[in-house]
């Protein structure tokens, strides 16, 4: 039987990459009645450092922008990382199953690690393998995600394959990625070879679920381009990532196709473009802050839904934990 689960981290503003690449797709999936869980993940988030105040409120606002994206706490399962504890438990199993050379390969690593990965914490290092964790405590079949997760899906795949094999087990489910959209990687508004992440320190660079319509405008408004007009189809686009980056943005907000788009702005110029993407993401994304900031207003709800949603989720983990217990060898009841 298919389920779905997939991770967002509170590690700053959740952003338009975010809520195309995957929030507006998690709400997809739970809505064609597939069981998903839904996981903000604290524990990934201080792999890098994290204020405390300023955690505990990323992971609350993120909780509201599962919702107001159309999460429902009732159908899915939404749940803080670090309040169901067998994802670190199995985390620790999988540290042990994967192999420091599977690590080193990880390109998330070194772009987050920099130049001075010495000085990077261990947990940057073993984030992968906690991620194999959220997913295959679940059993986990599929998994929804923006490019930008690939690698680390496929050792993931690594992980549970390796473990079935060293014990001899049929026991944790080879999981698919789920990677589809015309925004599966939104790129940078500032540089169309990086993409959009909470972790850019430009706030030029996103456009935030939080901003209000006049920064929306802004920031389309001043995002790169190159001097040329829009071509009159897609393969004009292939040499000229932020051009093609805009259109991508706008056929995921439009649900259309980027030919579509391309057809219906062939030979206009950024400044008649640019005004109807930032209207248009206006008009999508408004409903969402204006719900978000609803929510916001009463926290002590917002943790009422977390805490009934980790004893649903642990439902389902203590049993799959104690199993991998016992699958490895620890004593432990029956
Ligand atoms: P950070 O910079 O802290 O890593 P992030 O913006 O990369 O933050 P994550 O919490 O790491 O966000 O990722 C959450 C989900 O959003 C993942 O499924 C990821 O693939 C997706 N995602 C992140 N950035 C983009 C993007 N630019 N385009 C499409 N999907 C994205
Ligand atoms: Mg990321």
């Amino acid at each position: 039987k298919p389920r779905v689960f997939s991770g967002i981290q509170p590690s700053g503003d959740l952003h338009l990459g975010n809520y195309l690449g995957a929030l507006k797709r998690f709400a997809d999936a739970q809505n064609q009645g597939i069981q998903s869980i839904y996981c903000m993940v604290d524990l990934h988030a201080i792999t890098v450092w994290q204020d405390p105040e300023a955690l505990r409120h990323s992971t609350r606002e993120l909780c509201a922008g599962f919702i107001a994206s159309g999460i429902d706490p009732e159908k899915s399962i939404l749940i803080n990382q670090s309040q169901v504890p067998e994802h670190a438990q199995l985390a620790w199993i999988f540290n042990c199953v994967a192999r420091i050379g599977w690590m080193n390969r990880m390109t998330q690593f070194k772009d987050k690690a920099g130049k001075n990965a010495e000085k990077a914490s261990l947990g940057l290092y073993a984030y992968p393998s906690l991620m194999a964790a959220d997913i295959l405590v679940y059993h986990a079949t599929h998994v929804p995600v923006g490019e930008d997760q690939k690698q680390h899906l496929e050792l993931t795949r690594d992980i549970a394959t390796k473990f079935n094999h060293d014990y001899g087990v049929d026991f944790f489910p080879i999981t698919e990625p789920v990677i589809e959209g015309t925004a599966t990687r939104v790129m940078s508004l500032r540089d169309g070879s990086k993409k959009m992440s909470k972790s850019d320190p430009s706030d030029m660079s996103r456009i935030a679920l939080t901003d209000d319509a006049d920064t929306i405008a802004k920031k389309i408004r001043k995002a790169k381009t190159d001097p040329e007009p829009l071509p009159d189809s897609v393969e004009g686009l292939a040499d000229r990532p932020e051009a093609r980056n805009l259109v991508n943005i706008y056929a995921a907000l439009a649900d259309m196709t980027a030919e579509q788009v391309v057809a219906d702005y062939a030979g206009k110029q950024f400044g008649q473009f640019k005004p109807a993407l930032a209207d248009l993401a206006v008009a999508r994304m408004s409903p969402i802050t204006t719900e978000m900031a609803r929510l916001m207003a009463d926290p002590a709800e917002i943790d009422r839904i977390l805490t009934r949603g980790a004893t649903r989720a642990r439902e389902i983990t203590a049993p799959i934990l104690r199993k991998t217990y016992d699958i490895v060898g620890m004593v432990g009841p029956a």
